[in-house]
């Protein structure tokens, strides 16, 4: 039994709203009130502002994908190039492209398309493609074992 919330007395409680306030209260108090049918959930107003200053995913085009093109795709279009012996003008010839196009990859200065990325992957006999996730968290040795929530919570200690 718990101690009604007016006067204290021991007793069967009912939720009752007396002047404004909800308060779990005897019968007799209960009278003095307006009864309330369920107790409202109450939402402390830092929670809310909490979760929306979480930091949201970012919707990115390569989420949904298993694989996105390396990083350094240019480095390893270039060695595999050099490895086989061929000149840009080979590459360009055996790929149906202009030398330029060779020359802006393997330069940096330009990312295949889908297309120019099989091309190549065929042609050179590389992967270009890299699974998005492992290399993320393999970049950074300084997270390990770490999950987001306690790089943010370090961030702001
Ligand atoms: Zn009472």
């Amino acid at each position: 039994m718990a101690d009604c919330e007016r006067c204290g007395k021991k007793g069967r409680l009912t939720l009752v709203e007396i002047a404004g306030a909800r308060l779990y209260v005897c019968q007799d108090c209960g009278k003095h009130g307006k009864p309330v049918q369920e107790p409202r959930p109450i939402v402390p107003a830092y929670t809310s502002k909490t979760s929306s200053r979480a930091p949201v995913p970012k919707p990115d085009a390569m989420t949904n994908r298993e694989l996105e093109l390396a990083d350094d795709f240019n480095v390893r279009i270039q060695r595999a190039r050099e490895r086989k012996g061929w000149s840009r003008e080979d590459l360009g010839k055996k790929m149906s492209e202009r030398v330029s196009i060779i020359s802006k990859l393997e330069n940096g200065e330009m990312r295949p398309s889908d297309d120019l990325i099989r091309k190549l992957e065929r042609t050179l006999d590389i992967k270009l493609m890299e699974p998005v996730s492992d290399v993320r968290v393999q970049g950074s040795s300084a997270s390990q074992g770490l999950t987001l929530g306690d790089l943010i919570t370090r961030k702001r200690a």
